[in-house]
């Protein structure tokens, strides 16, 4: 090995969560460095699920998912596709993996770190955290800039995506000192987690406040309360980002009885505040 890791004895890999973006060339780092791979079970079976599911997978049950969501037939089309060149690009995951869980405490280069786990931004992302150090390495369930997505995919339609992340970010408070460093997976290093935790909890609350505003007066569907929450051109893969987060919305206000389901004779579900 060369570059700054010349001489260093790496042994494994550790996966936060099954997104692409993190899980994507962990075949190949362990394959080319002899190493382990060392990931959640969901995380790990979900990456497995993907890098062996037929290109087609869902359709037959997702096609009518987003047209009963208002999705038009061009833009389900787009959303469907979408990841299937992203796919491409990733190498799957090594045949065994060690796997880890809330609670758990590993050591990573002789410092020994306490594993948490988090749900809706990925099914149960890792978390570590040195309390000697005060370092937190948060993954994508806390970044500095930019609100983690939190969606919901037709594979699990009525998932409260959202409940289950607010009830992570407040774990995450309750559990991690506030002046910790907080070493994210996306921007740059910061300080002040308790304060992003809290602007985290408020912008969701802001969205769900919008969206009730938005369906006040006519019932709308997911993919016409889009607009109202991003007001701004979005391109294919930002649609469907857009549509799983404002369904983790609506799930989630569904569940508290801020919303309730009307469906017109087209069969497209609209939803209008209580
Ligand atoms: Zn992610």
């Amino acid at each position: 090995m060369s570059g700054p890791l010349a001489g260093q004895s790496l042994k494994s890999v550790i996966v936060s969560h099954f997104h692409p973006d993190h899980v994507g060339l962990a075949g190949w780092l362990c394959e080319t460095y002899g190493l382990d791979l060392t990931m959640p079970r969901p995380e790990y079976l979900h990456s497995v699920v993907l890098q062996c599911a037929p290109a087609d997978h869902g359709e037959a049950v997702f096609r009518p998912f987003y047209r009963r969501h208002g999705l038009s037939a061009e833009a389900t089309d787009i959303v469907l596709s979408r990841g299937h060149e992203y796919l491409k690009r990733t190498t799957g995951v090594p045949a065994s993996y060690h796997r880890i869980k809330h609670g758990d405490t590993i050591t990573v280069g002789g410092r020994a770190f306490g594993v948490q786990t988090g749900g809706g931004h990925a099914l149960e992302q890792a978390m570590l955290y040195r309390p000697e150090e005060k370092l937190f390495l948060a993954a994508d369930q806390v970044i500095a800039r930019i609100s983690p997505n939190v969606s919901v995919h037709p594979m699990e339609p009525d998932l409260d995506a959202l409940g289950i992340y607010l009830t992570s970010l407040r774990a995450i408070k309750a559990s991690v000192a506030p002046d910790v460093l907080v070493l994210p997976g996306h921007g740059l290093p910061f300080h002040g987690l308790h304060d992003r935790v809290d602007e985290l909890i408020e912008h969701h609350a802001l969205r769900c406040g919008e969206l009730a505003a938005a369906c006040q007066d006519r019932p709308l569907s997911v993919a016409e309360i889009v607009p109202f929450l991003f007001n701004r051109p979005l391109d294919a893969h930002q649609t469907g980002f857009a549509f799983g987060e404002v369904l983790a919305h609506v799930n989630h206000m569904l569940g508290l009885g801020q919303l309730r389901l009307e469906t017109d004779a087209g069969g497209v579900d609209r939803y209008r505040t209580v």
